[in-house]
């Protein structure tokens, strides 16, 4: 046994990071626990499954319902537990989910459906093929606390609505607000074997990592993710990981500066600055830049911190304080390198231990921890640059590739921009917000993982290809069975003149391509 499986003795505690309220304590899911789980997501899956994509459509949509009903109460929970604003607790999370839920109901049966697969082989023309998809299994799900309902939801509703039952593991500090999605979801007609949380810190995702799933779908750190690939390397498992990142924001010298910094300000200090699509670094073409900076910090400064509860904050606390810690010693080794904090730059301890000041630096450099390693806290670094191209590099100087904005008053230009920049999303004068849009794919490159949540390739992510080939003459042998001879070659070099040699008989291929494969499919 490793020690990421040995059974964690500690209890996990829900705790509001503003008030430091112990909400709730949880005994931790050991490794019996979570195999059990597994076990139980196995033995109900198949009727599950089963059951067909209609009813399972209803079923989300009776989950919508159902959430759509209790949006304040259940934006008030995760506000409590992860302190970020109910407003914006209604934005990125409730309104986020409601949405993810429309669009499984839409998209399921496109998903599930056969695909046909016309080939041109004029060889094996009496054969034709399918692409099938099935669900996997039981799928296994690690979270993140920083969107503790959105980025659990949208990952277990893809699961659920394609066949598969799903164990999920919570970030030990947000096992409230999973367990209450779980809760919706029982209600809505989830079976409870069909979806179960296990409550527990990195002991029980290490658990949920080696357990029996079939396949897993990570969110969080890097360091945490690479260890999963590992794991998941040595038995095949296949993973998705979505990871960190470090997203960089470029303002081109044609941007509107009024709009640009209102964005770099929402951009970095949105949810304490602990989204993956953070604004982490900030680079504004030179002739723009003092008068980019200016409204920054007066943007920054006029930001109200507080109590998420409280309708007018703008920025609730981080999460906890040891990651607030990280983010004060990037900030302080940034300063002692030179770089200056134009606005916050220090804790306000009298909101609480865990609460940092929207922060504001420049005389960055890119050698420097604040630009290479991710943040995840309220740091907008700020760097001037000379010309597109510079621009291009400083942006894909990085471990990372998660997002990336660009701002421009010209499209085109913005989009060209988009073309050069490493990452696995890019946005065109606006950051972070893509990931709510459902149909929008979500995922990085290089450091920022693997595969890919949300719109038709997170619903692909759920279901396994299969590929089925059905000979229409049953009865008749193949000509390439055995038999081989100066006839059989004779023949093959025919076939292959027919298919490549002449012009005419490519038309003839082509023709057969296009026709043929339909009409003999509805003889499967
Ligand atoms: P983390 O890696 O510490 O923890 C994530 C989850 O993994 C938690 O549930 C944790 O209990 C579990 N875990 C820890 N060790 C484990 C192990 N050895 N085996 C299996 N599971 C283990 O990350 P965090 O601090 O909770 O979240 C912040 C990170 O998540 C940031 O890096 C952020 O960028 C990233 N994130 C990425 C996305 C994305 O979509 N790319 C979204 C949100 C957050």
């Amino acid at each position: 046994m490793t020690t990421d499986v040995q059974i964690a003795a500690r209890k996990i505690t829900s705790v509001n990071p503003v008030t430091g309220e112990v909400l709730r304590e949880f005994e931790p899911a050991g490794e019996a626990e979570v195999n059990a789980a597994v076990s139980r997501a196995r033995s109900a899956q198949p009727a599950w499954n089963q059951l067909g994509v209609r009813h399972r459509i209803a079923i989300l949509r009776e989950f919508q319902r159902i959430l759509h009903g209790r949006k304040s109460e259940i934006a008030r929970l995760i506000t409590r537990e992860a302190g970020k604003p109910v407003g914006e607790a209604l934005l990125t999370e409730v309104l986020v989910v409601l949405d993810a839920a429309r669009f499984c109901i839409d998209s399921a049966y496109a998903c599930l459906r056969a695909e046909p697969v016309p080939h041109g082989n004029l060889a094996m023309k009496t054969k034709v093929g399918r692409i099938l998809r099935e669900a996997y299994g039981v799928v296994g799900i690690i979270c993140p606390w920083n969107y503790p309902f959105s980025t659990p939801a949208t990952e277990t509703l893809a699961a659920l609505v394609t066949g598969n039952s799903v164990v999920l593991k919570p970030s030990e500090f947000t096992s409230l607000v999973a367990l209450e999605l779980a809760n919706l979801l029982y209600q809505a007609g989830v079976p409870q074997d069909v979806l179960q949380v296990v409550v527990g810190d990195g002991s029980a995702g290490g658990a949920l990592t080696q357990a029996a799933i079939d396949k897993l779908v990570f969110t969080g750190s890097v360091p945490t993710g690479k260890r999963i690939a590992q794991v998941a390397a040595s038995r095949l498992l296949p993973v998705v990981l979505e990871l960190g990142g470090k997203d960089p924001m470029v303002v081109l010298d044609d941007a509107d500066v009024e709009v640009a910094s209102s964005g770099a300000v929402w951009g970095a200090f949105v949810n304490a600055g602990q989204a993956c699509l953070s604004v982490e670094r900030c680079y504004v073409h030179r002739s723009l830049y003092d008068k980019f900076v200016e409204a920054c910090v007066r943007k920054a400064k006029q930001l109200r911190v507080g109590n998420g509860l409280d309708p007018d904050t703008d920025v609730g606390p981080m999460i906890h304080e040891r990651q607030l810690r990280i983010v004060e010693s990037q900030v302080r080794d940034a300063v002692s390198s030179g770089a200056r904090a134009l606005a916050g730059g220090a804790r306000l301890e009298a909101l609480g231990p865990n609460f940092y000041a929207p922060t504001v630096l420049v005389d960055v450099r890119h050698d420097m921890r604040i630009m290479r390693e991710e943040t995840f806290g309220p740091v907008l670094p700020v760097m001037p640059f000379e010309n597109d191209e510079e621009a291009v590099r400083l942006a894909n100087d990085s471990d990372y590739g998660l997002g990336a904005s660009v701002w421009t008053r010209n499209r085109a230009r913005g989009e060209a921009m988009a073309s050069k920049i490493q990452s696995g999303t890019v946005m065109v004068n606006d950051c972070v917000s893509c990931f709510g849009i459902s149909e929008a794919l979500h995922g990085g490159v290089k450091a920022s993982g693997l595969g890919r949540t949300h719109g038709h390739f997170g619903l692909e992510e759920m279901v396994r290809v299969k590929y089925l080939d059905v000979d229409l003459l049953g009865g008749v042998k193949k000509s390439w069975w055995y038999g081989y001879g100066t006839e059989f070659t004779r023949q093959m070099e025919g076939v292959i003149d027919l298919m490549f040699a002449r012009k005419w008989a490519q038309r003839l291929r082509g023709a057969l391509l296009t026709t043929g494969t339909f009409r003999l499919k509805g003889k499967i």
